[in-house]
């Protein structure tokens, strides 16, 4: 009997903006790297992927520039709006392959035994929906599992509209080891749930950039985030096997770049980021970092900023989400100011330039007003930091989602569609999209 096939493909994006802040489809290439092991063939198709060959042949591939460190703009097709947007003044577009790549892609390819889907925000659901649709097409017959973000946070919601034939909510690996079992017949082997998996990116089509996971998961439980309902436990893996898989992609690949997916990379600093990146020093790998998740502020003094930038971490993200005292206490006290101005000035003797270093903003929190936002980015300016604004998505499940449902205009609780923060779903009289986007002009003024 030949050994299973299984394709995994990472849907599209369907929104009013989306920017490439290398995006890699982690948790399809982490089951990648299970179904491996166990002996199983697989392929991938990456929607989002800016380097599939196919789509260089189109005459507006050439618009589509990438920024100095690999990040960039999606290809981007622009797409009817959902009948419940249609009055929202922007507009709506597919971003990623375009559909016939992606028909021609399926057409190519062998029976499968079975496709994963995976999914991201829960508002891209139309995306994974018209995936779905063209999988089916091609392969009516074969089982196709969706798993990840949306399939987790909102399991019913996907049962009734992806079109999926499993639905596998939780860590990736093994609820869809679990359902694969059965559908092939075979028995996986299961990944213990404190595994952090190293990601299978042999199968992306461009290696310059590469994500990198050495955790799972975070610690804290701040109310308006998901890490803690897709990842219950906070496991790192073993600093040295990390900087053993960047050296094996730098030296078999070139790769120059890495982006950082954890939620908590510098959480436990000594037995984790500290061993990581002296050994990346001492190797005298020429590679960057990017760690475009927000980082733990308290945890960065002189010597991790001076380790940062000798290990040649570029880009940087700080996760202070307010500089209002009384909003730092109700969300869980994260970040006080006074660590903040301790990171920032550590960062900047360590020579980081504020072009390097940002700072995320929260902004149309259930309950907030605009002058709280306002003040914090003048607080993070004068620190020579970067604002940059990050407007709120209500996602079911957190400690903050029913005083979202409470003081939302949109029925958020029953349509995905209005968890997008680019509607400001918990807008209010003291919270209008016109503050928005005089608070994104002012977060860009210099
Ligand atoms: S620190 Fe960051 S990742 Fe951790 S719970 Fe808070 S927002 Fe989420």
């Amino acid at each position: 009997m030949s050994a299973p096939f299984i394709l995994l493909v990472n849907p599209w994006i369907y929104d009013f903006a989306a920017y490439d802040l290398w995006i890699r489809p982690l948790g399809l290439l982490s089951i990648a790297s299970v179904l491996k092991k166990n002996g199983c063939g697989v392929h991938l198709i990456d929607c989002l992927d800016t380097h599939h060959p196919a789509m260089r042949t189109y005459a507006d591939a050439g618009e589509l520039q990438q920024r100095e460190f690999g990040q960039g703009r999606f290809f981007k097709q622009n797409i009817p709006k959902p009948a419940c947007l249609a009055g929202i003044p922007r507009n709506y577009s597919r971003y990623g392959m375009y559909t016939e790549v992606f028909q021609n892609e399926l057409e190519c390819l062998e029976r499968p035994d079975a496709v994963l889907v995976g999914t991201m925000m829960t508002y891209w659901h139309p995306a994974v929906a018209d995936c779905i649709k063209l999988i089916k097409n091609i392969f009516p017959d074969v089982p196709v599992l969706a798993g990840g973000v949306y399939a987790s946070l909102c399991p019913d919601h996907a049962a009734a509209c992806t079109g999926a034939d499993y639905i596998v909510p939780g860590p990736f690996e093994n609820s869809a080891v679990e359902t694969l079992e059965a559908i092939l017949h075979k028995q996986l082997q299961h990944i213990a749930a404190d595994t952090v998996l190293r990601p299978e990116c042999e199968l992306l089509s461009s290696k310059k950039v590469l994500p990198l996971m050495t955790s799972r998961g975070c610690p804290l439980g701040c109310p308006y985030c998901a890490s803690r309902l897709l990842s219950p436990s906070f496991q790192q893996r073993e600093p040295l096997s990390v900087a053993d898989e960047i050296e094996y992609w730098h030296v078999r690949y070139g790769t120059t770049d890495f982006a950082f997916y954890d939620d908590a990379l510098l959480v436990h600093p000594e037995k984790h980021i500290v061993p990581l990146l002296e050994s990346v020093i001492e190797r005298g790998l020429p590679v960057r970092f990017h760690a475009p998740n927000g980082l733990h502020v308290r945890i960065i003094d002189e010597r991790i900023a001076c380790l940062m930038q000798r290990a040649g971490v570029k880009t940087l993200r700080l996760g202070l989400e307010s500089a209002d005292e009384s909003l730092q206490k109700a969300t869980g006290g994260k970040a006080s100011r006074k660590e903040f101005t301790r990171a920032a000035e550590s960062l900047q003797s360590a020579g980081y330039t504020e072009h390097e270093v940002g700072a995320y903003i929260l902004a149309g929190l259930p309950g907030q007003c605009a002058q709280s936002v306002r003040s914090s980015i003048s607080f993070v300016k004068d620190h020579g930091v970067r604002p940059y604004i990050t407007e709120y998505s209500p996602i079911p499940g957190t400690d903050f989602w029913k005083k979202a449902v409470d003081c939302s205009p949109f029925p958020i609780e029953k349509e995905p569609l209005f968890h997008n923060n680019s509607l400001l779903p918990c807008r209010s009289a003291s919270f209008t999209v016109d503050d928005l986007e005089a608070l994104k002009r002012e977060s860009r003024k210099t």
